[in-house]
């Protein structure tokens, strides 16, 4: 079983924050990271807000330079998925897809995923049309029509990315009002290519090998298909914290909890980044989360007398 001071459980910025201030304390540190390294960060082509970067700033770019940091530090970085979280005495052992891991110290930090809408066609054309990634997808769609599903920053920020490729964009969203930034809100409204279909809903989506065309319900009760080649869909997200089975307290929406120090009521157990109940899920916020639960669980193994306090 490979062994460590640290485990650091998820490669997005809580996590690459994390084992970059856990290396620097010179402990041994292993991130595991099921897929790519930084994590939802890494699926976003722009980032404007992350202070530093006046132009901005490329997700992938950011979340690389955070990994080429950690691993200047000897962070060891091992591609796996996590599947169970137990103690072991003083320990913590982590069940893998490959190898298991114990740790003196654990910090979970893996993230939040992408909600589904849970509509008809959905699953079955996704890959096919159906999107969760415009980053990744939105070059498939030049010269071509697509819709996207939400009114929150990521739906206007991913629209506003796919009007680069897509001849029209058509915005979704099922309130009058949008949820995003005010910045975000008046460069998506004065748009040309950009359309919002107000107080809609998707209901449905057609196609037979590929998205033709989506169904839309209206508050009015007026239902419409539209004709279209993609839909991408952002309506929130929810934490990634299935794998852990009940061994730490969640919030009604399924995040951990932790006290202000972030750490889980174990000892030498915290939690960092968007998997954690929090105000604000930022890159800038995950990113401070790692610091805290590294610091943390730094001085968890080295200061002597160390107590664990118990979660808020
Ligand atoms: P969000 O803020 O939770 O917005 C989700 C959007 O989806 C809302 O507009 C919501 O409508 C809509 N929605 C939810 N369920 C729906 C359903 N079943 N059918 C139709 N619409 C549905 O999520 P987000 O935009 O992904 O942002 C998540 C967090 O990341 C936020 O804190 C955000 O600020 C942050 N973020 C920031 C940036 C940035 O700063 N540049 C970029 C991306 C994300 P209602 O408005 O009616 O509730």
């Amino acid at each position: 079983m490979k062994e460590a001071d640290v485990l650091v459980i998820g490669g997005g910025p809580a996590g690459l924050s994390a084992g970059l201030y856990a290396g620097r304390a010179r402990l041994a540190t292993v991130l595991v990271e099921k897929g790519f390294t930084g994590g939802q960060a890494a699926t976003t082509d722009r980032v404007e807000n992350y202070p530093g970067f006046p132009e901005g700033i490329s997700g992938p770019e950011l979340t690389e330079r955070m990994a080429e940091q950690a691993k200047r530090l000897e962070v060891e970085f091992l591609t796996a998925e996590a599947r169970a979280l137990r103690p072991e005495g003083a320990r913590w052992v982590v069940e893998t897809d490959a190898e298991p891991l114990r740790g003196r110290a654990v910090i979970i930090a893996t993230g939040a995923r992408s909600k589904r809408l849970g509509v008809p066609g959905e699953d079955r054309l996704t890959g096919r049309g159906v999107s969760y990634c415009a980053t990744c997808d939105g070059a498939f769609f030049r010269d071509r029509r697509v819709h996207v599903v939400g009114g929150g920053d990521s739906a206007v920020v991913e629209a506003l990315f796919l009007t680069r490729f897509a001849e029209s964009v058509t915005l979704v969203h099922r309130r009058s009002e949008l949820r995003a930034t005010k910045v975000l809100q008046e460069e998506i409204l004065r748009h040309p290519k950009v359309r919002v279909a107000w107080e809609a809903q998707v209901v449905g989506i057609e196609g037979e090998d590929r998205v033709e065309a989506v169904r839309l319900r209206y508050r009015d009760g007026r239902e419409e298909q539209e004709e279209t080649d993609g839909l991408f869909i952002y309506v929130g997200y929810e934490p990634n914290t299935g794998w852990l089975d009940g061994a730490f307290p969640l919030d009604e929406l399924g995040y951990l909890i932790t006290d202000e120090r972030l750490r889980l009521p174990a000892p030498g157990a915290l939690a960092a980044g968007d998997v954690r109940r929090k105000g604000l899920r930022q890159i800038v916020t995950a990113v401070a989360d790692g610091a805290i639960a590294a610091v943390e669980a730094v001085e968890y193994l080295t200061v002597p007398g160390h107590t664990w306090g118990g979660a808020e």
